[in-house]
């Protein structure tokens, strides 16, 4: 595995299923290093222990995707539910009279009578997984690894943060490189922020990070639809979207634009190196409930065949499946050859909502190639992504 020569080369011994992994010594990027019950210098290597489950606290429990991370928690072997938290509408109330549930199946038993907290340190819990508007965010979950938590943050408040990793497993592992930059940078800090990408973003860039490994990128243009639920709840109108589409979405092509450089950016040992590559974003809601999709065009640095795109795509996998973590899905990306797919209905829940779909793989009259990419944007686009980061943030010596 040199998925971009990262020089985490990983050894795994013992079945997956077990949820037992050796590392090499140079994968704990930690400070924190070490200790009984959950890891273990053997050999000189780091034996993962993942029998520990972690107590978790929410920020934005009663949003779209604070029930997804409660709806994808239920019953996750690593991570169990202790805290709560949303805006002072909420505080106070029980989650099951705070929450209007929008996800199929009813409110998981567990969650329903928690009382919902203020966004504030301290929680009953040692990590945080945040969905808090962009807008507070940076308060809330500065103020938490200020005091210790580790942050796993949907939000966008500190991803463009120099020291601060952008994360796809699959795609930039080497990336949290930065949490040593981070703990160096931020006197007093004693926790840390883990951001991952908005929700079209890490499509995009898990679409591209096996052409630029294999080709090299050097033009995109994605044009976006993306589902209603991506704008939160209560969200859109319906009267705004319905018989309509929506041409613009604040900030979201900016993001696009900017984020996918960091992501598939170099580790220079104590920054990110952008990818040399120009994306140019438009952004589209359409009346969708889930499911955001994108015809996307490329440049690429050496000429490839249309087999060999295909071949990158499907063929893709990296650390975390090596790993067997929990919320990797057998494959990042499934290639459709039917000519009407992805679709938002039929594809979004692939691989439990963690694989991408791409289909409409052709050459392109103007840029090189051409395909369509669809992804589930509460799940791998938002807090499906940020617990497979925090199942990597144990696997390399991170949460302990
Ligand atoms: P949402 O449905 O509007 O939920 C927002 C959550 O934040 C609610 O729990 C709300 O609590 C809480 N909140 C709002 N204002 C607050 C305040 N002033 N203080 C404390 N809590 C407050 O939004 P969402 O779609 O879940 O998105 C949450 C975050 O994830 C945003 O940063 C968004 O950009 C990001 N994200 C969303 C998606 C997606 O597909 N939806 C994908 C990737 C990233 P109350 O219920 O008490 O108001």
């Amino acid at each position: 595995m040199d998925f971009f020569a990262a020089g985490y080369a990983c050894e795994v011994r013992g079945a997956a299923s077990d949820n037992s992994h050796w590392l090499p010594e140079r994968h704990s990027l930690s400070a924190r290093k070490a200790a009984e019950p959950h890891e273990a210098i053997c050999n000189g290597q780091w034996q993962i222990s993942m029998t520990k489950k972690f107590r978790v606290g929410i920020l934005g429990a009663t949003g779209m995707v604070g029930q997804r991370f409660i709806q994808l928690l239920e019953n996750h072997p690593q991570f169990e539910i202790t805290a709560l938290a949303a805006s002072d509408r909420s505080q106070g109330k029980k989650f099951q009279e705070a929450c209007t549930w929008r996800l199929s199946g009813e409110i998981p038993a567990f969650a329903k009578e928690m009382t919902v907290a203020a966004p504030e340190p301290p929680l009953d819990c040692e990590l945080i997984f945040s969905s808090l508007p962009g807008d507070i965010a940076r308060e809330s979950e500065g103020a938490f690894a200020r005091a210790g938590f580790p942050v796993i943050s949907n939000s966008s408040a500190f991803r463009m943060d120099r020291d601060v990793p952008l994360l796809i497993p699959e795609v930039n592992h080497e990336h949290l490189g930065l949490l040593d930059t981070q703990r160096a940078k931020r006197a007093g800090q004693q926790g840390y922020i883990v951001t991952n990408p908005n929700c079209s973003t890490i499509m995009l860039a898990l679409a591209l990070a096996p052409l630029h490994h294999k080709f090299g990128v050097r033009r995109v243009v994605a044009t976006t639809m993306q589902a209603l639920s991506g704008a939160g709840y209560p969200g859109v109108a319906s009267l705004a979207i319905s018989d309509n589409v929506l041409p613009f979405i604040e900030g979201e092509e900016e993001k696009i634009e900017q984020e996918t450089l960091k992501i598939l950016g170099k580790f220079k040992g104590q920054v990110i190196e952008e990818a040399p590559m120009a994306v140019s974003a438009q952004c589209h809601r359409v009346a969708v409930s889930d499911g955001h999709l994108a015809a996307v065009r490329v440049t690429l640095a050496r000429i490839a065949e249309l087999d060999e795109l295909k071949e990158a795509f499907s063929l893709f996998t990296a650390l975390p499946q090596e790993l067997g973590l929990h919320s990797a899905p057998e494959n990042p990306i499934i290639v459709r050859e039917e000519p009407d797919r992805p679709q938002p209905r039929l594809d979004r829940d692939a691989g439990s909502g963690m694989s991408i779909t791409i289909g409409r793989i052709q050459p392109d009259k103007v840029l090189d190639y051409r395909f369509v990419a669809l992804s589930h944007n509460t799940i791998r686009g938002a807090a499906g992504a940020a617990i497979l980061n925090a199942e990597l943030l144990i696997a390399t010596g991170n949460l302990i």
